[in-house]
């Protein structure tokens, strides 16, 4: 490995275990309910790990599995009795969901008390006004990768691709929470090349496979790579191979620190969820949020 490595399964590693610690301090064990509607294998492999890190970071783990043709009102009527119910800490609706239900709709019958995903419109809000909610499991990853990277962010120009609800936004949200300058580019950006060069700190969050090349990095920057692609490697078994939206090989001896994909940002997003897990325990319960949770 190169020094100049972010293993993002190392700090992955760390939280989880810092939310183990966290959790059996607590007195009571939150609870993670996860619905998985039909039969999507990547949802399936999600859900898997979702639930093994829940229960290996001494957590409970509910599973409410439905068949893909299971209607909208039905899975509106899960997220409801789970919103009701007093043992569950954090919801969890597993995305996508089959074409003929409305993932928005679903999303917004949420207590957002119990979003342990950050994705209604409550827990947005709450985060565009700074108030105290549940943050999106990816983007507070990329937070904590570049905290344990350069430590204090201040003052740092942050440069995100990408404006989606998922990443981008909630992405320069949380890193101007962090008092760096953030810009954020997108399909529409002038001269990107050049735009990104002046970032101290550049995620990219497209989903192009090896669009950011050496020549669009400051030397010395900090680059978290959100984009997992999968594309096509005749040495591979598989025949395929996941890539990020940077050029590693060309990008990595330019960069001061760097994330592998996979291996960078991926890891973080599951540690995350349980962090939250134990955020949302710890408001509902009227408990103190363990110090070393803290963003
Ligand atoms: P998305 O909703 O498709 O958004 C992509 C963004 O990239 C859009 O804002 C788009 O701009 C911008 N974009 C597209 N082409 C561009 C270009 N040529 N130059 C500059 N910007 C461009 O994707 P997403 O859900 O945010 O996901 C982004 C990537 O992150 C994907 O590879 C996804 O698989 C990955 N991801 C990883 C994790 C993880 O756990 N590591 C989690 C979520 C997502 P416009 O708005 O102008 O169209």
């Amino acid at each position: 490995m190169s020094g100049n490595l972010i293993d993002g399964k190392a700090v992955a590693a760390r939280l989880r275990a810092d939310v183990g610690a966290a959790v059996s301090d607590l007195p009571v064990s939150p609870t993670l309910a996860v619905v998985l509607i039909g039969d999507d294998p990547a949802s399936q492999v999600y859900v898997r790990s979702k639930i093994k890190f829940t229960k290996a970071a001494g957590m409970n783990s509910i599973e409410r599995r439905l068949p893909a043709n299971t209607s909208e009102s039905d899975v509106i009527a899960i997220v409801r009795a789970l919103n009701v119910d007093s043992d569950v800490d954090g919801i969890l609706v597993q995305l996508p969901l089959p074409d003929h239900i409305d993932s928005d709709r679903v999303i917004a019958e949420i207590d957002p008390d119990k979003d342990v995903d950050g994705l209604t419109e409550t827990s947005a809000g709450r985060l565009l006004l700074g108030q105290a909610g549940l943050r999106p499991c990816t983007p507070t990853g990329c937070v904590i990768l570049a905290k344990d990277t350069l430590g204090d962010l201040s003052g740092k120009h942050c440069i995100i691709i990408g404006r989606s609800i998922l990443v981008g936004k909630p992405a320069a949200l949380l890193f101007l929470e962090q008092n760096c300058t953030v810009t954020v580019a997108h399909s529409r950006t002038d001269n990107l090349p050049a735009l990104c060069r002046s970032a101290d700190i550049l995620v990219p969050a497209v989903g192009r496979p090896n669009m950011v090349k050496a020549d669009w990095i400051k030397a010395g920057a900090c680059v978290i790579d959100v984009g997992i692609n999968r594309i096509a490697d005749s040495a591979r078994k598989s025949g395929t191979r996941l890539v990020g939206d940077v050029d590693f090989e060309d990008a990595e001896p330019v960069a001061g620190a760097i994330t592998p994909v996979p291996g960078g940002v991926g890891p973080m997003t599951i540690a995350c969820l349980l962090r939250n897990t134990v955020l949302a325990a710890c408001a509902r319960r009227g408990l103190d949020v363990p110090s070393s949770l803290a963003l």
